[in-house]
């Protein structure tokens, strides 16, 4: 049997193949398009491991996707593949509206299909498990309930509007069809892998480089944080045992604000890397906010952790530690991944420009 995962060479996905691959022999095949936020440095211990294929090529591309399903018969497709940064989204929506609505229409599509075909205990078997995030439940106030499954769709900005309707379609799938899908809506993610434009790998770079730590607005802004490979065993369990046609909410119970992140960082690198100018908290500056800023998330994952058993294994303080450590040891990755080379190595392997 075989998992396929889409989106596998990026943060999050990348994280859950590597999960996957240290803990089964079950074979992988990643499918991902290497835009910017993919990089297969991330995949880099897994080469020459016989169970793990790589597919450059894009979710929107049919052809494509029939060919690998009736190649290789996973029995799950597990769907990372996206555009996945806000601000990027607010800038330029429409790539988000191609890869998460489209591409997660096509990969439905095509799964229907290779469902269709399949007899018995194949057919049992199959699942589409589709990777999703809280922000499509909107924005809470500060003494708003942490949202639950039911809780109304209300996405805010061009990112969380095209996962929603991403969603919304593969409900839509299970309840006409009778595909046989699981959804989980996540909280936001860290760790090792992160693309140095995200809140944490952003301010810990910056602060190595001497750089500003770009806050938005007041800073209060909160956000429930969750260690990625945490959310790696969340899908694991979800795959396993999840109900058909179910969300599960996961996330790790940490709602801290943009600050208090920003702040926990600086006082990590004060203590592992100090630096001689002083605390690294000197660096903060407050940046004009984000249009349309949702407040609050939270996530209430009681349904996971009553039906599955599922609970994280870091607490926030182990899993920023280990983040930080991990940036500290890896700054050739970032190096790389802010330089471009790794861009040119990309067009040069796949004759693109
Ligand atoms: P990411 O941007 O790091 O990775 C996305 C990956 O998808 C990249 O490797 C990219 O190359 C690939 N991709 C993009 N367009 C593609 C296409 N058309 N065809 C094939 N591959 C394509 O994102 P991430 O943070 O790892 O998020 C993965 C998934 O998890 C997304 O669906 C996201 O919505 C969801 N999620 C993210 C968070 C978070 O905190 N980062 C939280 C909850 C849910």
């Amino acid at each position: 049997m075989t998992l396929l995962v889409t989106g596998g060479a990026g943060f999050i996905g990348s994280n859950f193949v590597l999960d996957w691959l240290a803990q089964s022999d079950e074979p992988v095949v990643t499918l991902d398009a290497l835009t910017y936020a993919g990089n297969l440095e991330n995949l880099a211990s897994l080469q020459g491991d016989a169970r793990h294929t790589f597919v450059h090529g894009d979710i929107c591309d049919r052809v494509l996707i029939d060919r690998l399903l009736a190649q290789h018969r996973p029995r799950a497709i597990v769907h990372f593949a996206a555009e996945s940064h806000v601000d990027r989204s607010i800038h330029g929506p429409g790539a988000f509206m191609r890869t998460n609505i489209e591409g997660t229409y096509t990969l439905l599509e095509a799964a229907r299909a290779f469902w269709g075909s399949l007899q018995g205990g194949e057919r049992e078997a199959f699942r589409f498990h589709h990777v999703s995030t809280d922000e499509v439940y909107g924005s809470l106030g500060s003494a708003d309930a942490a949202f639950t499954e039911t809780h109304p769709y209300e996405p805010n900005s061009p990112y969380s509007a095209s996962k929603a309707a991403s969603d919304h379609l593969v409900r839509a799938w299970h309840h006409t069809y009778g595909l046989p899908v699981v959804t989980t809506n996540c909280s936001n993610n860290y760790g090792p892998f992160h693309f140095p434009e995200k809140l944490i790998p952003l301010m810990i770079v910056n602060a190595l480089a001497g750089k500003p730590l770009p806050i938005y607005g007041d800073g209060q802004n909160v956000r429930d944080w969750l260690y990625v490979r945490d959310h790696a065993s969340a899908i694991r369990a979800v795959l396993a045992g999840g109900r058909l046609g179910e969300t599960y909410n996961v996330g790790g119970w940490n709602e801290k604000t943009n600050l208090e992140i920003v702040h926990t960082v600086c006082d990590l690198l004060d203590e592992l890397h100090p630096d001689a100018a002083g605390s690294y908290r000197r660096l903060i500056t407050y940046v004009q906010d984000r249009p349309g800023h949702d407040r609050r998330y939270a996530i209430d994952a009681r349904k996971i952790e009553r039906e599955l058993g599922w609970r994280p294994a870091e607490t926030f303080e182990t899993g920023i530690r280990k983040t930080v450590q991990w940036y500290l040891a890896n700054a050739d990755w970032v190096a790389h991944v802010q330089s471009g080379a790794y861009r040119d190595w990309v067009a040069r392997q796949y004759g693109e420009a």
